[in-house]
């Protein structure tokens, strides 16, 4: 079994990921996210620092030129996010395990530069309506982001084969649980 320093989460936006990685993060304090910085507007309820490092463009760009990113995307037309290696090293300095929660695009880049370190999962929502009426219940989003959101889902979803897992999230408890027994077959010591 190879040694796993690092969990990379991905699925299409709508997804239910990051229920899934609050659960994970709540239960297993072997855990620690890796906030990403992005250049996206703070959405209500948001915290700076915790849910994302918050920057401007110039900020943004100016630690692309410094060579700070793991890997960035521009993940929707105008709005970057990135993971910064900062970021791994800290959470490897408290001897955590980082979890990544990344777009399919970002994952790929991650997945081919660490492979032999990382457990990847895709995160599947049960069907494309299911997504979207995820998406529209979240209410943060004007109906113009919705559609590029499914647009895009749809091209990601062509992509969950090439990860080492996939969870389907239709019931949460019933995927939490497919979610957990998953990682924990390549974290034994997370076994009581
Ligand atoms: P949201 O705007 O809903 O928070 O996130 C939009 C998408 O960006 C999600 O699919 C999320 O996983 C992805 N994302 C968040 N952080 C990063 C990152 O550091 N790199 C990449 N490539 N995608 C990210």
């Amino acid at each position: 079994m190879k040694h796993i320093k690092l969990l990379l989460i991905t699925a299409p936006s709508g997804s239910g990921k990051t229920s899934l990685i609050k659960r994970l993060l709540e239960e297993y304090p072997q855990f620690s996210f890796s906030t990403s910085a992005t250049t996206r507007q703070m959405r209500p309820g948001e915290v700076s620092e915790k849910d994302y490092y918050y920057l401007s463009e110039t900020e943004f760009d100016q630690k692309v030129k410094e060579n700070a990113f793991l890997e960035w995307e521009e993940v929707y037309q105008g709005t970057k996010y990135g993971t910064l290696k900062s970021e791994i090293d800290r959470i490897n300095g408290l001897q955590k395990i980082p979890i990544l929660d990344i777009d399919v695009m970002g994952a790929m880049r991650v997945k081919k530069m660490l492979h032999d370190e990382l457990l990847s999962i895709y995160i599947m929502p049960p069907n494309l309506e299911a997504l979207e009426s995820r998406l529209r219940k979240r209410n943060t989003e004007t109906e113009e982001k919705i559609q590029i959101r499914l647009n895009k889902a749809k091209c990601e979803l062509k992509f969950a084969d090439l990860f080492d897992l996939k969870v389907i999230n239709d019931d949460f408890e019933v995927a939490y649980h497919d979610f957990l027994g998953k990682i924990i077959t390549h974290f034994p010591k997370l076994r009581n």
